[in-house]
């Protein structure tokens, strides 16, 4: 670096963040490097990753092979096109492996570059599928408070974060929000119904509403993540897929950070026993080295989509849908998953995880540990006994946040929410640090609030 250089002030000078605002980004931290579940500031200081980069670096920072095998790939063809006429051999050679990896009726694979696009790509195909069986009507997207789908137009319409609406508003019209099962505070409007099947009712609610032949689909995070890692309710899904099968409504997985071991399984929806008609994917299929997002459709879609006529084909394309070398990363990335067992390991080191951070209850404003293999939320509030939330101007998610990054643990702070997702890779001492640095940062912080 030259010396005249400051990076502080070349990147306020010339680089605009996502969700910018120069208030949030006062001291940023510059990356320089990583191994397993640690980053490496350029002032040399370590830090546990305690959300993965954004929730996408399932097996660790420093991962030499995972740069080999692009190198390989680009040495031999960077890129090339896989619009019909083109394919390459990573591409097919990732898709014929998903079908091995995903659920038994999703065979047929479409590539993006990220989530949002997956989400883009989920939606143009139901509505695809719907005019091609002569249900064109079928338009609308029913999606969950709390849910995070990217951020693109659409994508942003069937988020249910609404900080993210108003400075882009019109949403795209046509997509429908239902509460998010949330169990911490779901209040059962049919208590003879357990919460699971209650929450999931909201969205037969939701669909007689609409008129059952408008609806397209229903989009759903196994487990959400943006919005706080929230798991669902046992039952919930299992009614969610009834309630799809009767109205004729088809079910999208956002497994965008659920998917390649996060919750210590595969996929998301196998804890609960259920498949999905789309799934989407992106973040932990690389690992975040390369960009590389998709959907999986059902045999069912897949029908549809070959045997429709030429002039109403699934008209739809990405320049690097099927990247050669995106692909690559992601076959090389599968394969340490698959030696390293890290699936497994996955629900292991998640079920310590969750027993550690649990202890977490005995602290004061501690109002609700939860989580899902690699997955965690810890949500403090001004009462446990009324979970009361404190008030936004106590600014609690912030100063916690800044008390966990001094003691050497960067993650992410959702509302008032810690919210955690480290490497897959992450040792049970480093669990074991990450759960003291945030006990001490609670004390620091909110115990005396
Ligand atoms: N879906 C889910 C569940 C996500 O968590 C995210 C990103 N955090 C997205 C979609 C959007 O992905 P991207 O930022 O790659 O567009």
């Amino acid at each position: 670096m030259n010396e005249l250089f400051d990076p502080i002030q070349a990147d306020h000078d010339y680089l605009i963040h996502p969700l910018a605002h120069p208030t949030a980004h006062q001291h940023p931290k510059v990356w320089v490097a990583g191994r397993g579940a640690i980053v490496i500031d350029a002032e040399g200081r370590e830090y546990i990753d305690g959300l993965s980069g954004l929730w996408n670096v399932n097996v660790g920072h420093g991962r030499i092979e995972l740069a080999e095998a692009a190198c390989a790939q680009m040495k031999q063809l960077a890129y090339y096109s896989s619009y019909v006429g083109s394919t390459n051999l990573p591409a097919i050679q990732l898709a014929q492996k998903l079908s091995e990896l995903f659920y038994p009726s999703i065979n047929h694979f479409f590539f993006t570059s990220g989530g949002a696009e997956s989400t883009e790509s989920s939606f143009k195909t139901a509505r695809f599928y719907w005019k091609a069986v002569g249900k064109p009507e079928k338009v609308k997207f029913i999606s969950r408070m709390k849910g995070y789908h990217g951020v693109t137009m659409a994508a942003m319409s069937a988020t249910g974060l609404p900080a993210y609406w108003p400075m882009f508003e019109p949403r795209v019209p046509g997509f429908i929000h239902i509460e998010s099962p949330y169990p911490y505070r779901f209040v059962n409007p049919t208590p003879h119904l357990s919460d699971g099947v209650a929450a999931a009712n909201l969205l037969e609610e939701a669909i007689l509403r609409e008129g059952p032949e408008t609806v397209a689909a229903f989009i759903a995070e196994p487990v959400q993540g943006a919005g706080g890692v929230i798991p669902p309710q046992d039952d919930y899904f299992k009614r969610i897929r009834e309630i799809c099968d009767y109205y004729d409504v088809l079910l999208i997985s956002d497994e965008v950070i659920t998917g390649f071991g996060r919750t210590g399984r595969w996929f998301g929806l196998e804890h609960y026993g259920i498949e999905p008609d789309i799934a989407q994917f992106a973040k932990g299929i690389t690992s975040g080295y390369i960009p590389l997002g998709g959907i999986g459709v059902s045999d069912r879609i897949y029908e549809v989509i070959e045997t429709v006529p030429p002039e109403k084909r699934w008209m739809h394309a990405f320049t690097y849908s099927g990247h050669p070398t995106a692909c690559a990363v992601a076959l090389a990335n599968i394969a340490i998953i698959e030696r390293e067992g890290l699936v497994q390991r996955a629900a292991e080191v998640g079920d310590y995880m969750l027993r550690r951070l649990q202890e977490l209850y005995a602290l004061p404003h501690v109002g609700n540990v939860r989580g899902k293999g690699m997955m965690a939320g810890i949500e403090l509030v001004a009462d446990t006994a009324t979970k009361e939330p404190f008030p936004p101007s106590a600014n609690v998610g912030v100063r916690v946040q800044k008390a966990m990054t001094e003691r050497g643990l960067f993650t992410r702070v959702v509302g008032d929410t810690i919210c955690l997702a480290p490497p897959l890779v992450t040792t049970y001492e480093q669990i074991d640090r990450i759960v003291s640095i945030i006990a001490d940062a609670i004390e620091a912080t909110v115990a005396t609030t």
